[in-house]
């Protein structure tokens, strides 16, 4: 009989707890827990703070008990695993309550310590008020604080999921909410013209944003938390929700011969196995190599943990036979009204790999626009240049959001093409999508620009080609001119009119074509491609891509 010993009984954890025994139902398997509660809901807990959980009970889906009763495990809480042995096969557990120590044998050890919120060294960082979030006893502290009558402001800081999460629960408990982020935006895993889109909702529901300020130090004074910015800038606030990032649990390992990566990661191998045969380990805490870019990487995200559970036991039991395919990292947040998500690569991480790329964007609707209940959503995908293949997408908007995006990740998954989004057959009647998709229409977008049909470019791009003396061809209409602003010097002949005017456009230039939204700008660039102009881009996402991320750009300069 197998002895499995388990650090750490959350996503992980109890997930191979789970696993193993339905395979063995010999095997002796106990966990370590360090926390009081196993098999909690981490992910829910930003909205218990909110009240939309209303039971805290809720937040649990197995007790030690029931652990015990219904799998045969021991999940031991309140023990947290000190030390490896691996030479003799052992562990140090302590007792958290009464601090005894003692000593327990394993066949197989398995790590899934999680990952722990970053808490720089800075002045003040120690203040009461001053909170991080990650298990139910953060939690039960920060509700007790936002209960306290005396609570009627909060600042979070950090503006990744957990951050922008716990900003809208807090709003919704009425409290006054600001959020303070390092970088010039929030949710560093997309882009900065589809930031741009979360940061302008965010204002829009009352959170004061404060981009590109990182904290010097926090100081008290009559009973509220001064927040100083590096800016110089000093904030008053009664809650701080410290939320800049997580890094690998694994301090405990340190002494053990594990090999840990710069970061603290746990090294391991496609079949979870560490530099030690006898010991594997899975979830926030271990780094693999990333599918897309084969850079070693992290990736803190509940679903990727609990596939790795399954995994895991399933090589424990028959051995090493189905490597893990890693994770691409497809994530999902709800920010107040809008749904926002993201898979694969993003512009900064396909700059920093040095792969090259090429965008597509669509602000089009989550059905068809005619049949009522139609919602804005902006979809965008990034992909090989030559051969299509899609290095990632990011999506924001108020409805279907997570159905365009798990898509993508499927595709991405298989090393699709932007051709096999172009081919995506979907489900479809109007109530639930377009007979296009919006997938389709950035496949089509993606295919165009391979096939030399139209050559798509990102707001980023165009001052650069303006710079460079290319003229930007608006062809809206007048009247939306009046009221969509305009770009420095471009040439407004509306779409419908161009055939007429096309001696008005200059042939030596560059010509970017520019409309509101990406798609009359195409038809505009195909027009003078068949009259012969050479040089011809259209801006993809058109006048809103550009003016949404230029308007968050000149608020940041102010
Ligand atoms: P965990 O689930 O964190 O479990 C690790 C456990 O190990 C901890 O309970 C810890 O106490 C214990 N431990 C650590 N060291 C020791 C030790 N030495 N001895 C004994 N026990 C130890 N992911 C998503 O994909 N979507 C979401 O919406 C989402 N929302 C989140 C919201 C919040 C507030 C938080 C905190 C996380 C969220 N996550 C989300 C991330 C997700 O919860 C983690 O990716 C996932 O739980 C990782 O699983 P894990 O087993 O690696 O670590």
């Amino acid at each position: 009989m197998a002895t499995y010993l388990i650090v750490g009984g959350v996503a992980g954890g109890a997930g191979v707890a789970a696993r193993l025994r339905r395979r063995d139902e010999q095997a002796e398997i106990i966990i370590f827990e360090r926390g009081e509660y196993i098999s909690f809901a981490n992910c829910g807990l930003p909205y218990y703070a909110g009240g939309v959980i209303e039971n805290r009970s809720s937040l649990f889906m197995m007790t030690p008990e029931l652990f015990k009763r219904v799998l045969n495990v021991e999940a031991r809480v309140n023990s947290e695993v000190v030390s490896v042995d691996r030479a003799q096969k052992k562990v140090t557990v302590r007792n958290i309550k009464d601090g005894t120590t003692y000593v327990q044998a394993y066949d197989h050890l398995i790590l899934s310590p999680g990952a722990t919120p970053i808490r720089p060294p800075i002045p003040g960082i120690d203040l009461p008020s001053i909170m991080t979030l990650r298990s139910v006893s953060d939690i039960d502290r920060i509700k007790a604080s936002i209960d306290r009558s005396e609570t009627k402001r909060a600042m979070v800081i950090g503006g990744g999921f957990i951050g922008l999460e716990m900003a809208e629960n807090l709003k919704h408990r009425g409290l006054e909410v600001s959020l303070v982020e390092a970088l010039e935006q929030v949710m560093n895993v997309i882009d900065y013209d589809f930031a741009a889109q979360v940061q302008q909702h965010m204002r829009s529901k009352g959170v004061s944003l404060h981009l590109k300020n990182p904290i010097k130090g926090f100081s008290e004074k009559d009973g509220a938390v001064l927040v100083e910015l590096k800016s110089g800038k000093v904030l008053e606030t009664d809650l701080v929700i410290l939320s800049i990032g997580v890094r690998p649990d694994t301090a405990f390992l340190k002494e053990s011969g594990i090999v840990l990566s710069s970061t603290g990661a746990i090294v391991v191998d496609d079949y979870f196995t560490t530099n030690d045969p006898s010991i594997r380990a899975l979830g926030d805490a271990i780094c693999f190599t990333c599918p897309l870019t084969d850079h070693s990487i992290t990736v803190p995200l509940a679903g990727p943990a609990n596939k790795q559970a399954r995994l895991l036991a399933d090589a424990l039991i028959d051995g090493n036979k189905k490597p893990y395919k890693g994770t691409i990292g497809t994530s999902i947040a709800k920010v107040f009204d809008l749904t926002v998500a993201s898979t694969g690569l993003n512009e900064k991480t396909l700059a920093a790999s040095k792969l090259p790329y090429k965008s597509a964007v669509i602000h089009s609707s989550s059905h068809a626009g005619y049949y009522p209940g139609s919602l804005p959503l902006s979809l965008k995908i990034l992909f090989h240049p030559t051969t299509g293949k899609v290095w990632g997408a990011q999506a924001v908007g108020y409805d279907g959001v997570d159905k365009r995006i798990d898509v993508i990740s499927a595709f991405i998954g298989m090393d699709g093409t932007v051709y096999d989004l172009a081919e995506f057959e979907h489900a479809y009647a109007p109530p639930f999508s377009s007979a296009k998709d919006p997938i389709n229409m950035v496949g089509f977008i993606g295919m165009n620009a391979l096939e030399g049909i139209s050559n798509p470019i990102g707001w980023k791009e165009v001052d650069h080609l303006i710079e460079q003396g290319a003229v930007v061809l608006d062809i809206r209409s007048e009247a939306e001119t009046m009221t969509g602003g305009r770009l420095p010097g471009s040439i407004n002949i509306p779409h419908t009119a161009l055939r007429e005017r096309i001696a008005e456009i200059p042939r030596d230039k560059p010509i970017v074509t520019m409309c509101a939204l990406g798609m009359r700008g195409y038809l505009a660039e195909r027009i003078l491609r068949g009259n012969g102009f050479t040089e011809v881009y259209n801006l993809t996402g058109g006048l809103r891509s550009y003016t949404t991320a230029k308007s968050e750009l000149a608020r940041l300069n102010q």
